[in-house]
């Protein structure tokens, strides 16, 4: 199936709630060039480079979503355009952010990522390191970042139940923050790949990033 193709049958299968982000990293422009064609202006990427290159060549309107690790010496080139960074996993970070979204006179989105999975590789802070963030009286000061949700990684496993669970205790710990915190515009959880986004759908998902499945297998 075309691209387009793939993007028609994920949106029919997806709640109009739930945003669906296109991850076209290590894909070339030609194939995001597809997707926009069919009028799909919202694309996910992984490194900066490739992000700031891909944000020059192709038309001014496309929504660039961060979702990968970002290093804070890098936030600034990203920090003119980005739409959402959905990988922020420090205060660091965060502040770092702030910092670039202020001199770009922007509020950039961010979504705080979470550690969800049984692997260590998988980057995202634990749940103390999330109540630190969100009770530091600074947090206050950080007039250029919206706070807009948490995201999470599952465990890369065939076993449902054990993604099933991660996906819970995300779906949990934002339930929590709602319910403890007064954040009017935390309203995101970003969670679900190519595939397991019909279990975070079901879980309470409200961003999908789906790569492979839209754009095929990824040139490495
Ligand atoms: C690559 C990637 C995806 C998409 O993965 P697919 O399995 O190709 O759908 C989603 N989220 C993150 C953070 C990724 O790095």
């Amino acid at each position: 199936m075309s691209v387009a193709e793939n993007l028609k049958k994920i949106q029919s299968e997806l709640p109009e709630s739930v945003q669906l982000i296109a991850v076209s990293k290590k894909q070339p422009n030609s194939k995001l060039l597809e997707a926009y064609d069919s009028g799909f202006k919202v694309f996910g990427e992984n490194y900066v480079q490739e992000l700031c290159a891909k944000a020059e060549e192709l038309p001014q309107d496309i929504e660039w979503h961060m979702i990968g690790h970002l290093q804070s010496n890098k936030v600034k080139y990203i920090a003119p355009f980005v739409k959402m960074i959905h990988s922020v996993d420090s205060f660091k970070l965060l502040k770092e952010v702030n910092k670039q979204a202020k001199k770009n006179d922007r509020v950039i989105n961010c979504l705080l990522q979470m550690h969800i999975a049984e692997e260590d590789s998988k980057t995202g802070m634990t749940q103390d390191e999330l109540t630190e963030l969100l009770n530091s009286p600074e947090l206050e000061n950080l007039e250029h970042i919206r706070l807009c949700g948490l995201m999470g990684m599952s465990t890369f496993t065939d076993n449902q139940e054990q993604v099933k669970k991660e996906f819970l205790s995300l779906k949990n710990s934002f339930d929590k923050i709602k319910g403890e915190y007064s954040l009017p515009d935390f309203t995101e959880i970003s969670m679900g790949m190519s595939g397991d986004w019909p279990l975070a759908v079901e879980c309470g998902s409200t961003m999908i990033r789906v790569g492979s499945a839209i754009f095929g297998q990824r040139l490495y």
